[in-house]
Parts: structure tokens; C-alpha cells; sequence
């Protein structure tokens, strides 16, 4: 195995170092059900040693260095990246599945972000109040100190991204903590931290158990801060653990992202985008379109489209560049999602194709499952209500505007949502009230460094990218200068 495939030490302090807790376990190729690589498995008290390196990077080196030296660091860092895309697009395909052209379309961007925060490090000016002559009154703004950046399996890379890229933009320092399923990549990611030159500590990386590892960074009293992308259910013990040290949190949660078509759409486009966006990831994104909403009138021409789609999506080993869809990322997901296809069977959904594992000659051992869709579904079934995570589109008839919004809201989540309609009135009417973080309009999952992504209700809290992906790396320190220095004897009458 060539070195750069080689994960089986942590990153802490600068050094590359053997785990005190954990050891090394093997990692999981999805694509053959068999491992492919050992990885460093840190515990306790290696989140600890890491941590009290990023503090101590923290209060020196990072602290001092000045902003747009942070910057040129991180544009380095960005161009480096840049140069790595295949190798980081392969670790990453062979930990989560991920078909290889996908990954490298994704990973191909990320530079991109990287650049983002890296031109807004130098520009966290604060404000000046006015007030009236006898103060001066002005507002600066500061790093919250160690990050703790926990992330998921699905797209652990682009989760790396808009973390890393916006505490490091802000001076914080970071405890990175991948997804156990695929650490991988996030090893691979430290090499680079590493070759750009970054002083020691001002980025670690220990990937982990959630529940040790994981849990350990959230209560770690010197961590200030937790940002978090994975379950709603997680973030509820991530909220409870951080209680006592008052840690400040930022959620990326589920989605149950409606997609809605309306009669008056360019339909051959939505089509395209509600198929991409119902399959892309092998379904495992919270932004995807996972229920599509339909106008009757042309509800059974987009099912049959559907159909017609699903047949054409080409499933297969991930690094085969032919492959549009891979496996699912591990074998609790496979689980998980044929349960679903059980629980909306059960439901009365119709079955239109699909929902079965694929057990043809080369995919038997992989974790693979056929494109699925399911017609005649209604909003309160299950498998419209829960966050699946597979390759599962449910299509659900609707009559008018009022039943869109209706639909689109009746969800916990509030993530992100998609509307076609050839209709620009309807279009901003619709938008406005549809409650999620994101709208696109007459396009899907168009996502980048400069627009904000988060969601609102079960979906999470904050913002990444975009100015306001900053805000929560941030303090704003707020000081008033007398411009008299008088001050009223209070017990003078
Ligand atoms: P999923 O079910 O999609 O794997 P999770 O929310 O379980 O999503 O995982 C997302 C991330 O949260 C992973 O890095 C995981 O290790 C981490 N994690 C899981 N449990 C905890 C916990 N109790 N405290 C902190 N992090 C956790």
C-alpha cells in the first residue's frame, strides 16, 4: 500500500502519533463488505492530548500570527488541496461509497471554499456605534478558542471544508473527529494541514467512537465550541453533554427536503434535477429531494419519467468512473433503507420499481440496493415523514399552492426545499413560505462556499458558508471609550 494510503496514526500537536486509548481498527470498503485499511482509533485521553495541543496553538503561535498570514496559510493549503482532488477523492470513495465521479466533482470544489474563508480572515473588522460625544463606542470580534468539529460519513470531506475553512478563517484552532465509518480521509486531510505548514496543534485529528471519543471532545472543558454535522438524535447528547462547560453548538442535522413540481415547470428540467437529486449520494444527503411533490395534472408523466430514470442509472463498483451510484455507506444504512422500503410497502405506497439489494455477480458482498421509487405516497406516510437516507424517492400527488406549502412544511425538518414552476409570482409566493434554510427555484442543491446552508425546525442550528458561516467562530467584544472621563458621583445629593 503506497504511504499516502497509510492512516494508522493520529494527527496531534503537529506529530503524527500512536493512539494512547484506542489502537487501530479496520475500515470498511462498502463496495466489498471487506476492510481496506487500518486506522488510528483514538480514545479518551488522546482527545485530551489534542485538545491541549490546539489550546496551546490556540494561545501562541495562531493567536499572534496576523490575519492575512492566516489567509496566505490557508490559500496555500487551498492550492495544495486543489492538486490532490483524485487521491482524496479515491480515500474518500473507498471508505463511504461514493461513486468516484461524484467525489471528485465535490472534492474538486472544495478548494474553492477553502479560498472563500481564506479571503474573509483578514476582513472581521467590527462596527462603530454611534452613540453621542461623550463615547466612543466600537465593537471587535475574536476566535471562541478550540474548536471540536464533529462530522458525518456521508460527505466527510466537504463537512472538513466549511468547518475547518471557517474556524481556522476566524483563529480558532481544531479537534477534528470523523464519522467512525470513514475516518480515512480526514487523515489524509491532516497530511495536508501539515505539508502547507501550519504550526503544531492549530489542527488535530482523531477519529474515534462517537459516544468515547466524540463525547469526550463536547465535554471537554477547554472546547468552546462544537460544530456538528450527523443526527438530530446525537445532537440532543452532544446539547446535554455540553451543559455543564456551557459549550456553544452549531447543528447540521436531517432533511426530508420537498421537491416540488408544479404542471407549469419546465418539466424535462425538474425531471433531470428531481432524479439527480433523489439518487445522487446513493440518497445519503439531508439535502436531497426525497420527497417530490407533484401537480395532478402531470403527477403520472413525472412517475413514469421516474421509472424510465431508474433504469438508466448505472450501479456499480465506486471507482469505476462509469458508475453513477455506489453502495451504501455501511451495512446499518443498507438495513435501515430496506426497512423503509418494507415500511412504505406496508403503508399502501405503490412500489414503481426497485427497493430491492443487488445481489448480481461483483456487487453480492457491497452493500449495494437498486434505485427506488415509490408513487401514490401521501404526506403522512412514513416514508414521507422520516429521513431515510437511501436511494428512495417518494412521489406524492398534490392539487395547487396552498397543498404544495401545505405538504412541503408538514415535516419536522426544514433543511432545504426545491420548486419548479414557470411562473415567477408563484415561484417567490411559494418560496417564501416554505419553511427550510434553503429554496432553490427552478434548480437543485446548487450549493457553494458563499451561500449560507443550514436549516431551521428539527434541522439544525447556524449557518456554514456564506459571510454568516463565520458568525459562529466568532465573539464580538463591544467597547465603550468616554471621551470626557467624567463620571457622576452617584451619592453626591
Ligand atoms: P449517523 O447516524 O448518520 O452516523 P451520527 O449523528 O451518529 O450520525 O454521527 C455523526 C457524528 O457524530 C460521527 O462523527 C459520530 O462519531 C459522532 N457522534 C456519535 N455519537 C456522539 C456523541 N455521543 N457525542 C459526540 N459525537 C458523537
Amino acid at each position: 500500500m503506497p504511504d499516502s494510503f497509510r492512516f494508522d496514526r493520529l494527527f496531534i500537536g503537529g506529530e503524527w502519533v500512536e493512539p494512547l486509548d484506542g489502537g487501530v481498527r479496520p475500515s470498511i470498503d462498502p463496495a466489498t463488505g471487506a476492510p481496506w485499511g487500518d486506522v488510528a482509533w483514538g480514545g479518551e485521553r488522546d482527545v485530551d492530548r489534542a485538545v491541549a495541543a490546539a489550546k496551546e496553538a490556540f494561545e501562541g503561535p495562531w493567536r499572534k500570527i496576523p490575519p492575512w498570514e492566516r489567509a496566505a496559510l490557508l490559500r496555500k493549503f487551498a492550492d495544495l488541496y486543489a492538486t490532490r482532488v483524485d487521491a482524496l477523492a479515491e480515500i474518500e470513495t473507498r471508505d463511504n461509497g461514493r461513486a468516484v465521479r461524484e467525489s471528485r466533482g465535490d472534492i474538486g470544489m472544495h478548494a474553492q471554499y477553502y479560498h472563500w474563508f481564506a479571503s474573509l480572515a483578514d476582513k472581521l473588522g467590527g462596527r462603530t456605534i454611534p452613540m453621542d460625544d461623550s463615547v466612543h463606542a466600537f465593537t471587535t470580534r475574536h476566535p471562541v478558542g478550540v474548536v471540536g468539529a464533529i462530522t458525518p460519513w456521508n460527505v466527510p470531506l466537504m463537512a472538513a471544508a466549511w468547518k475547518l475553512g471557517a474556524a481556522l478563517a476566524a483563529g480558532c484552532t481544531v479537534v477534528l473527529k470523523p464519522a467512525e465509518q470513514t475516518p480515512a480521509s480526514s487523515l489524509a486531510l491532516a497530511r495536508l494541514f501539515d505539508e502547507a505548514g501550519f504550526p503544531p496543534g492549530v489542527v488535530n485529528v482523531v477519529p474515534g467512537d462517537g459516544p468515547v471519543a466524540g463525547a469526550r471532545l463536547v465535554a471537554h472543558p477547554d472546547v468552546a465550541k462544537i460544530s456538528f454535522t450527523g443526527e438530530g438524535a446525537t445532537a440532543k447528547t452532544i446539547l446535554k453533554t455540553g451543559a455543564d462547560t456551557l459549550t456553544r453548538c452549531t447543528f447540521e442535522l436531517g432533511g426530508k427536503a420537498p421537491h416540488i413540481i408544479f404542471a407549469d415547470a419546465d418539466l424535462d428540467q425538474a425531471i433531470n434535477a428531481a432524479t439527480g437529486s433523489a439518487w445522487a449520494l446513493c440518497g445519503q444527503s439531508c439535502a436531497l429531494g426525497s420527497r417530490v411533490l407533484v401537480e395532478r395534472p402531470v403527477y403520472d408523466r413525472v412517475v413514469e419519467a421516474f421509472r424510465e430514470r431508474a433504469g438508466r442509472v448505472r450501479v456499480g463498483m465506486p471507482l469505476d468512473p462509469a458508475t453513477h451510484m455506489g453502495p451504501q455507506a455501511h451495512r446499518q444504512q443498507l438495513d435501515k433503507t430496506l426497512s423503509y422500503v418494507a415500511i412504505g410497502r406496508g403503508e399502501g405506497a405503490e412500489l414503481v420499481t426497485g427497493g430491492a439489494r443487488i445481489d448480481r455477480d461483483g456487487l453480492a458482498d457491497g452493500y449495494f440496493v437498486e434505485p427506488t421509487v415509490f408513487a401514490g405516497v401521501s404526506a403522512a406516510m412514513r416514508i414521507a415523514q422520516e429521513e431515510i437516507f437511501g436511494p428512495v424517492a417518494a412521489l406524492i400527488p398534490f392539487d395547487g399552492e396552498e397543498e404544495a406549502i401545505a405538504i412541503a412544511n408538514a415535516t419536522p425538518y426544514g433543511l432545504a426545499a426545491g420548486l419548479w414552476s414557470g411562473d415567477t409570482g408563484r415561484a417567490h409566493r411559494v418560496a417564501a413560505r416554505i419553511e427550510a434554510g434553503m429554496v432553490w427555484v427552478n434548480t437543485y442543491r446548487y450549493i457553494r462556499w458563499s451561500t449560507p446552508y443550514g436549516g431551521v425546525k428539527a434541522s439544525g442550528w447556524g449557518r456554514e458558508n456564506g459571510l454568516e458561516g463565520l458568525d459562529p467562530f466568532l465573539e464580538t467584544k463591544t467597547t465603550i471609550v468616554s471621551t470626557t472621563g467624567t463620571f457622576p458621583d452617584p451619592f453626591a445629593s
